[in-house]
């Protein structure tokens, strides 16, 4: 045997409901978000109802991909073992194009680089056979 790579062992999301299909649609490098279909309003996390209009009807909808950061913190002190070789590290709040905020990171930027408004975009990382995350880097382009 050859292969170096180490486990993946961080926690993984739980894939049910909406959240699986969310990670579903991340497994094959589209980044989708639930977008009413009466009102046209985006949201997520995914959830049945929309907050703007009350409709149960939405589809899954493809984002562009493209958004800023809206803000993040500095993990300096890890509160779960196996992030503490990260360590300092940013969890960032990603405001997307489409108005929806989700949390992730920027795998090209160190912590005291990061500016709010900064442009990003997504990449996907298989983190394990079953689950790959929606994770960001500095656009370009
Ligand atoms: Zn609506």
């Amino acid at each position: 045997m050859t292969e170096t790579a180490t486990p993946f062992n961080k926690p993984l999301p739980v894939l049910d409901g909406l959240a699986k299909e969310f990670y579903d649609w991340c497994k094959q490098h589209e980044l989708r978000f639930q977008r009413c279909t009466d009102c046209g309003a985006w949201r997520h996390v995914p959830r049945e109802m929309c907050a703007e209009c009350g409709s149960w009807n939405w589809e899954w909808a493809k984002a562009s991909g493209r958004g800023t950061v809206f803000t993040w913190t500095v993990v300096a002190r890890a509160l779960h073992p196996a992030f503490q070789s990260d360590t300092p590290y940013a969890p960032v709040v990603v405001e997307m194009d489409e108005g929806v905020r989700l949390l992730a990171s920027v795998v090209d930027c160190p912590p005291d680089q990061l500016r709010i408004g900064m442009p990003v975009e997504v990449i996907f990382d298989a983190v394990t056979p079953e689950v790959t995350l929606p994770k960001f880097r500095r656009a370009r382009g």
